[in-house]
């Protein structure tokens, strides 16, 4: 599928869930945001009549993500489903790993191609200051879990200003010895992050080339998403870069978002959406539903629009990105 622009939309991030069992300062506010009612969320049948139309309209990479995507009951037999379905290659997961340890199991035997781990520290109280949880000691649990198990890992961080830079050089050293990518999120003017500081990323790269000289570009394919990737010598993993705001990769965009509630986004940036639980719940047929996606495509926007300073926080102070999905 293309959109107006002559993209291939190739991509599908769904969020399975609003709700989350961590409260990170960047994504929610300390008591959370009001969850959308259980009946208001598209049920797992529902989310998969839309993957597979999705996936033959060319969609063949779905990412599950949340909210803690993990905390939805039934998710393995979510991800096992979608793995049978045709068209779509490649399923994986975003998670904050809290739990991820106790479905590693599971979601092996569902076939998950691979997980991404948000992790911003390897410090115990920066951790609970970041997330407003205790969960360090289990999050290093799964993540040492997923290593061992030998399935495929992508280490996230998000740097902000004055909360984990001194993090930045230890998280990198997951790369060194394994195959792990460990990417650095720009810190997106979205929900309270709209009230943050970002750390640049010329100032995480030479925070890095410091740490460990020179960084190559390395030009291979690595994931579906927007991330450059850097080689460094003597690692044999990648470390990345993922700066929406500052160097934008609209151009190469790929995806769509659905949230739990049925909302298909455009783009993260846009307050434009479909709503497909009306297309649903109206009795919509096969080719509607089609249809829908079709014009989600088409309300892509050419780029988005962070850098827009006028009415910045609020337009987009008041997302949250938890409903969304990152
Ligand atoms: N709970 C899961 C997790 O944390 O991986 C999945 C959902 S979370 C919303 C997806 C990603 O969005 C995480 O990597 C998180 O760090 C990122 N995120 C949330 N708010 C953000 C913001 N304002 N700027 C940049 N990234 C953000
Ligand atoms: Fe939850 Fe992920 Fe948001 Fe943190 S970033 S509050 S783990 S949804």
């Amino acid at each position: 599928m293309q959109d107006g622009f002559g993209r291939t939309i190739d991509y599908l991030r769904v969020s399975v869930t609003d709700k989350c069992n961590l409260r990170c300062i960047y994504c929610m506010p300390p008591g959370g945001v009001e969850w959308v009612p259980h009946r208001e969320m598209l049920t797992f049948e529902e989310l998969l009549r839309i993957c597979a139309s999705a996936a033959g309209l060319g969609i063949s990479k779905v990412k599950v993500t949340g909210g803690e995507p993990l905390v939805r009951r039934g998710l393995t037999g979510f991800i096992r489903a979608l793995k049978r379905t045709e068209g779509i290659g490649s399923v994986t997961l975003t998670t904050n790993a809290l739990v991820l340890g106790d479905f590693l199991e599971e979601l092996t035997g569902a076939g998950i191609d691979a997980v991404n781990v948000s992790l911003d520290t390897l410090n115990e109280d920066v951790f609970r200051y970041i997330t407003r949880t205790d969960g360090f000691g289990k999050v290093m649990r799964s993540v040492n879990m997923v290593r061992e198990a030998g399935i495929p890992l992508k280490i996230n961080c998000v740097p902000m200003r004055g909360v984990n830079e001194d993090d930045i050089v230890p998280l990198a050293e997951f790369a060194r010895h394994e195959r792990t990518a460990v990417r650095f999120i720009e810190l997106m003017p979205l929900g309270p992050g709209a009230n943050m500081e970002a750390v640049s990323e010329a100032e995480i790269f030479e925070l890095l080339r410091r740490a460990f000289g020179e960084l190559r570009p390395f030009d291979g394919r690595l994931g579906n998403g927007p991330a450059s990737y850097y080689s460094a010598a003597g690692f044999a993993g990648k470390i990345g870069f993922i700066s929406a705001v500052s160097h934008g990769f609209c151009g190469a965009c790929n995806r769509l978002r659905l949230t739990g509630a049925g909302l298909l986004r455009p783009c993260l940036a846009s307050d434009a959406a479909v709503d497909m639980k009306a297309v649903l719940r109206g009795g919509g047929d096969e080719g509607a539903i089609a249809g829908a996606l079709r014009t989600a495509a088409m309300l892509k926007p050419v780029r988005h629009d962070f850098h827009q300073t006028d009415g910045y926080n609020k337009r987009h102070g008041k997302k949250n990105m938890s409903g969304i999905g990152g």
